[in-house]
C-alpha cells in the first residue's frame, strides 16, 4: 500500500487525460492534489477533476495556469508551496501536433517547445527553488519528488511528428540533467514515457493506423490513463527513493521491439 498521506501534489494538465488520471491515484494515496492547467477550475463541478476528488473524499483544488508563462508559473508554485509545501511535482501537460520536418512552421516547432519543453522547465525550476527552500522529508530521505511525462516518442522516431518528438527527447534529457544535479540535494526526479494511451490526444488516429500501431506493440494494446498514473505513483512515492534519473516506459513494450506476427 502506497501512501502520500500528508504530501502536497501540484499535476499540471489534470483537467483530462493522465493528468486527470494521476491526480485521482495521487489523491487516492492520501496526497492534497493541486490541478494545475487553463480550464479544470472553469469545469461544471459534475466533471471537473478537482471535485471528482472532493467527492471520493480527497483534498483538492484547481488553479488556473497556462505552463508556457514563466512568471505565472513562478506565482503559482511559490503560492502553493508557501501555503501547503509542495512535496510532488507531476509535469504531465503536453500537447501534440503532427508533421515531418518539411511540413513543420515555425510556429508549429515554437509551440511545442513553448508547452512540451519550455512548460516542463519552468515547473521544475520553480518546483526545485520551492523544495530546496524548504519542502517535506527529513534525514537523509527525498524531500521532494519530481515526474516529468515523458513519451517513447522521445527514446525513438515516430513517424511524422518531428516536433514533438525532438520536444520530447529534450524533456528526457533535462529529467536525466536535473536528476544528477539535486539528488544529492534530497530532489527525486524521473520520468516516465508512455507509450499510446487512450485520451483526446490520440484520437487523431484513424482506426486503421490505431490498428497498425496495436500490431506494433507486443502486448497488443494501447494503455488506459490508470495504467500511467500507477507509475507515476511509484515514482512520486517513497517505494522509488533509490530510482534517480530515470525513464520508466510504460508502453506495452514497444520500446523493446515489434511483433514479428500481425494480429
Ligand atoms: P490530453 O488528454 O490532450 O490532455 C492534455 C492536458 O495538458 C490537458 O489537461 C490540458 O489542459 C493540458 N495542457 C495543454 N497545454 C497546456 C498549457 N499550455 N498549460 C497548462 N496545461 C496545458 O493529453 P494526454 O494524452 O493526457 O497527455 C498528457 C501527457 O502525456 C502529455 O505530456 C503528452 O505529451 C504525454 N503523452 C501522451 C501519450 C498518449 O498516447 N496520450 C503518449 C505519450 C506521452 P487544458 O487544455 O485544460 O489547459
Amino acid at each position: 500500500m502506497i501512501t502520500l498521506s500528508g504530501r502536497t501534489a501540484l499535476v499540471t494538465g489534470g483537467s483530462r487525460g493522465i493528468g486527470r488520471a494521476t491526480a485521482l491515484v495521487l489523491a487516492e494515496a492520501g496526497a492534497r492534489v493541486v490541478i494545475a492547467d487553463r480550464t479544470d477550475c472553469f469545469a461544471d463541478p459534475d466533471t471537473a477533476t478537482w471535485a471528482e476528488i472532493v467527492r471520493r473524499g480527497g483534498q483538492a483544488e484547481s488553479r488556473y495556469l497556462d505552463v508556457s508563462d514563466s512568471a505565472a508559473v513562478d506565482t503559482l508554485l511559490a503560492d502553493v508551496s508557501t501555503g501547503h509545501g509542495l512535496d510532488i511535482l507531476v509535469n504531465n501537460a503536453g500537447i501534440l501536433q503532427s508533421g515531418e520536418i518539411a511540413e513543420t512552421s515555425d510556429e508549429t516547432w515554437r509551440e511545442q517547445f513553448r508547452v512540451n519543453v519550455d512548460g516542463t522547465f519552468y515547473c521544475m525550476r520553480a518546483a526545485v527553488r520551492a523544495m530546496l527552500a524548504g519542502g517535506a522529508g527529513t534525514g537523509g530521505k527525498p524531500r521532494g519528488k519530481i515526474v516529468n511525462i515523458s513519451s517513447i516518442s522521445g527514446l525513438r522516431g515516430n513517424p511524422g511528428f518531428a516536433a514533438y518528438c525532438a520536444a520530447k527527447a529534450a524533456v528526457v534529457n533535462l529529467t536525466r540533467q536535473a536528476a544528477i544535479d539535486y539528488s544529492p540535494r534530497g530532489i527525486n526526479i524521473n520520468s516516465v514515457a508512455p507509450g499510446f494511451v487512450e485520451t483526446d490526444m490520440t484520437a487523431l488516429y484513424d482506426a486503421p493506423t490505431r490498428e497498425a500501431l496495436e500490431g506494433q506493440t507486443p502486448n497488443g494494446r494501447w494503455a488506459d490513463p490508470r495504467q500511467i498514473a500507477e507509475a507515476v505513483l511509484f515514482l512520486a512515492s517513497d517505494l522509488s527513493d533509490h530510482v534517480v534519473g530515470d525513464i520508466l516506459a510504460v508502453d506495452g513494450g514497444w520500446l523493446i521491439g515489434t511483433p514479428v506476427v500481425t494480429r
